[in-house]
């Protein structure tokens, strides 16, 4: 696959100017928020999710589903090309860890167990997420 045109590439001590704390842990370290602490596992509101590091369209809120894991759930990315996925043997498991096409940002893991249409699970944490409302400015 080409490399998308706008791809974001930052240093290290720009994304960590950028970005909190915790995000720099989670999106830049791999890192993972502690269940049902996020802004976002059980937020109902209408809109788009973005990239917390590049602002890049991620999820719908269209596709967001109650998992009860403590995260953000969704069946589907809102585009296929919007995020990409490798391997992760990390922790002594084996799970496919779910990242953003275009800057990078570790967004959470993907698992077989969703529900319908796509079966899928896309486990993500909060603070790698900034919800756009339908109609209104992000925050
Ligand atoms: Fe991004």
């Amino acid at each position: 696959m080409d490399e998308p045109k706008d791809r974001v590439a930052k240093s290290d001590a720009e994304w960590r100017e950028q970005l909190s704390d915790q995000q720099y842990h989670v999106c830049r370290q791999h890192g993972t928020e502690p269940a049902f602490t996020g802004a976002y596992w059980n937020t109902k509101t209408k809109g788009m999710y973005l990239c917390a590091c590049c602002g890049q369209e991620l999820f719908s809120s269209q596709t967001k589903f109650d998992s009860g894991t403590g995260w953000p759930s969704f069946w589907q990315p809102v585009d296929t090309a919007a995020v990409e996925t490798e391997t992760d043997r990390s922790f002594f498991m084996t799970r496919t860890e779910v990242h953003c096409s275009r800057c990078g940002a570790h967004l959470g893991h993907v698992f077989a167990d969703g529900p319908q249409p796509t079966g899928e699970r896309y486990c993500i944490n909060s603070v790698s997420l900034k919800l756009a409302p339908e109609g209104g400015d992000a925050k």
